[in-house]
């Protein structure tokens, strides 16, 4: 079973997709007159997700739940200024506790000024933005993020998000509620339009003309102009409060690895070090061949984001249920809590990915360190393995295999 599986994946990798041909998808092995689909098939589809087509022999035959959907597939709402698609409960029905908005503003387009109920995590994918909030005392914040760089908007807090030079840029957001949807947030234009002109005129002394060009329609996202320098506008909004104590930003790649082998490394960001954060991260890189090895989560539900290469996930639910799905760039994963999962990289390259939970801090048991720390007698009892199999299980977690 291993080799026949073994050979399939090395089949369908270097021949099958090599040679652009996806007829081998339809007929995989020659001999078994029951692998093979004479009906109608989108093979491109089919060949981006050859364990759907012909699953594992380990996978069961009762179903599991979809854990996969591809941001292609996403509505997206397109304006002057960006665009803007979600991947939410609605379209992933496994995913409650996360939502996942990708968003792409040119340089100076602006997210206008909103808040939401949700509390926002943010991952920088491509190019920079000025991002501005105010804190709980009213205090402000405006800062710069570039590629990797993370921000975290507790619910309630205001904020934006406007695309610098020289080509804008493009972001994850991450919200602590599979429900949340962009269309679904408090806008500033919005919110002053539903206002009647004397109570505006009240509230900021101003005459009833004042504001009879605020826009009749939201703006969600807008072209303007780029802003000047960072230190101008952190004065500015700073004005006599002072500037807010709190770093609603984290950089990433200025922390070295949480922990790094020889099959890749792994940075966790949640509330140890990045601390306003009630949402937590684990960027995680997989070399080719390697493995993130055997794990749960005893916490919370994981929702996961690829950003580079192709790889696979069997998720080991309760009652003897198993589904392995494959995953590339641009597509979402889910994992609910306590379930058993691994992720291989199944290309020739790197395969980049974003673990989150809605959880203040990251956890995780380690499939092969559990077993190295139960007695081996019972181990070997169970497994029907000897002692020199035992030994070899790794002590430590490992994160990403091979260790060394
Ligand atoms: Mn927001
Ligand atoms: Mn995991």
């Amino acid at each position: 079973m291993i080799m026949s599986e073994f050979t399939r994946r090395g089949f369908l990798g270097k021949t099958a997709i090599a040679i652009g041909s996806f007829a081998a998808l339809r007929k995989v092995a020659g001999e078994d007159r029951s692998r093979n689909d004479p009906g109608p098939a989108n093979l491109g589809l089919d060949g981006q997700n050859p364990d759907s087509i012909w699953p594992p022999a380990t996978d069961s035959k009762s179903l599991v739940q979809n854990f996969k959907y591809p941001f292609s597939l996403a509505n997206k709402r397109t304006y002057e200024g960006g665009w803007s698609r979600e991947v939410t409960v609605r379209e992933l029905p496994v995913s409650k506790t996360l939502a996942g908005v990708n968003m792409r503003l040119t340089a100076g387009g602006v997210r206008e000024l909103h808040w939401h109920t949700s509390a926002e995590w943010a991952i920088m994918l491509y190019g920079t933005a000025r991002i501005t909030a105010i804190d709980a005392d009213g205090k402000s914040f405006v800062a710069d993020v570039n590629k990797n760089d993370l921000w975290f908007f507790p619910p309630g807090i205001p904020h934006s998000i406007q695309g610098l030079n020289p080509d804008g840029c493009e972001f994850m957001l991450v919200f602590d509620d599979g429900e949340f949807s962009e269309s679904e947030t408090v806008l500033l234009s919005d919110a002053m339009a539903h206002l009647p002109p004397s109570v505006l005129s009240k509230n900021f002394g101003t005459g009833e003309k004042a504001f009879a060009n605020v826009p009749q329609q939201e703006l969600f996202i807008f072209q303007t102009d780029v802003p000047g320098g960072l230190e101008a506008d952190q004065k500015a909004a700073a004005g006599a409060l002072g500037k807010s104590p709190k770093d609603f930003a984290f950089r990433t790649m200025a922390m070295p690895s949480t922990k790094q082998t020889k099959g890749g490394d792994v940075r966790i960001v949640d509330s140890s070090n990045f601390k306003v954060t009630t949402t937590s991260m684990a960027l995680v890189t997989v070399h080719p061949g390697g493995l993130r090895e055997l794990h749960w989560h005893p916490n919370a539900d994981e929702w996961q984001y690829f950003i580079r290469g192709k790889g696979r996930m069997t998720v080991v639910a309760t009652g003897n249920k198993a589904r392995t799905m494959d995953f590339q760039e641009g597509d979402v994963g889910y994992v609910q809590k306590t379930l058993l999962h691994y992720i291989e990289n199944t290309g020739d390259t790197d395969l980049v990915f974003l673990e989150m939970f809605k959880s203040d801090r990251f956890q995780e048991f380690s499939f092969s360190e559990w077993l190295a720390h139960t007695p081996a007698e019972l181990v070997m009892a169970h497994l029907k393995i000897d002692k020199a199999i035992y030994d070899l299980i790794p002590k430590n977690g490992a994160v990403v295999t091979p260790l060394a």
